[in-house]
């Protein structure tokens, strides 16, 4: 497990429609073969995004100068802004966080976007409207805290900043899949799934590199074996870029027959096991199942499962899921995600938990 980690790790920052991305593809698609030559490649086009090498920076020129520190939304606009920054509500991101929303106007015109991350460092995240003819900027807690105090003591605040970003109508993207099957034909099929793309700024070591590998692992020790049911194990493209890898297959496939999904998203530190699940009548089954499990004691079920990952799709047509998460806030979406031996740790913790869940019903 530990070697296929790192050699992932390795591959780079795996952003949507990046070499480095595609490396990582052909990488993992040999392990699949490895298993079974029924592997295959689902090719998907999408309208993808990239950051270019032009960097990307924000600073306040008013009421005092000050260089912030940013990242840019998945889904930014590209170019150069400036002009006063106000408060305009909230930007919802992925449906489930409420992070402080500011407008930079121009001659009354919006010409950008701020948003201030309410509660720790600054991260990465995606506009899940689509991609933005604005350019889209994140600040954290601190800098948010420090423009909101300004604003209310009634400052005028000026900002400056630039962007470097493209969008790509037709950008190919490519979901791995492996299919086993059981030896009783009628028996019932999972689907096992974990994406292996990245946000731009990480190579995502915990997310998603934990949970490709975990089912990749897992794909191993159970093509030894005879299966009770079939299962397809799924190692989804641009999940960072609004799901498009799990979309993309839940609408060319047939799913029809799946009892129920698995959706690995990722191995963090710390002894908590999220588990995002639905539909409720499943739920129950999986809490029952699961209440004399040890591997994990503290465990934490939401429902409806949150919409931030690659199980959505498939929930969204009616398909039992639930999302398994040792979920890492002070990793996610940060290039600090990289190799660490406590990711490693849990990784060997969720696996044999993924082993169970496979034999709910
Ligand atoms: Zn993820």
């Amino acid at each position: 497990m530990d070697k296929l980690w790192r050699e992932l790790i390795d591959c780079g920052i795996k952003s949507v429609g990046t070499p480095e991305k595609e490396k990582a593809e052909e990488l993992l698609f040999r392990e699949f073969q490895k298993i079974s030559p029924d592997a295959y490649k689902l090719e998907f086009t999408f309208e993808g995004w990239g950051v270019t090498n032009i960097p990307s920076w924000l600073k306040i020129t008013a009421p005092k100068e000050m260089e912030l520190e940013t990242f840019l939304f998945l889904g930014s606009g590209n170019g150069a802004f400036s002009g006063e920054l106000r408060l305009i509500g909230y930007n919802i991101v992925w449906n489930m966080y409420y992070w402080d929303r500011y407008g930079v106007f121009r001659d009354g015109k919006l010409v950008a976007y701020v948003s201030g991350r309410p509660k720790g460092r600054l991260i990465s995240q995606t506009l899940i409207e689509g991609n933005s003819e604005l350019p889209h900027l994140i600040v954290d807690e601190k800098t948010n805290r420090m423009i909101k105090e300004l604003l209310e003591k009634g400052e005028k605040v000026m900002v400056e900043g630039e962007t470097g970003t493209y969008t790509k109508k037709d950008m190919r993207g490519c979901d791995l899949v492996l299919p086993l099957r059981a030896e009783a034909p009628e028996a019932g099929k999972i689907i096992i799934c974990a994406h292996y793309d990245t946000m731009y700024n990480t190579k995502g070591a915990f997310d998603n590199g934990s949970g490709a590998v975990i089912i990749t692992e897992i794909a191993k020790i159970l093509s030894k074996g005879k299966l009770r049911k079939d299962i397809d194990f799924i190692l989804m493209d641009a999940e960072e870029c609004r799901l498009e890898g799990a979309k993309a297959y839940a609408s060319c496939k047939d799913i029809s027959d799946v009892d129920y999904l698995i959706n690995v998203d990722g191995a963090g530190r710390g002894d908590v096991l999220e588990v995002w699940c639905g539909y409720e009548p499943f739920e129950r089954e999986l809490i029952e199942y699961l209440q004399e499990d040890e591997i994990f004691l503290q465990k934490v079920y939401k429902n409806p499962p949150p919409p931030g990952s690659d199980h959505v799709p498939f929930y969204e047509r009616g398909i039992d899921c639930c999302e398994l998460t040792v979920n890492d806030q002070d990793l996610l979406h940060m290039p600090e995600d990289d190799y660490q031996e406590e990711v490693l740790e849990n990784m060997k913790r969720l696996l044999p938990l993924v082993l169970k869940v496979i034999d709910l019903h």
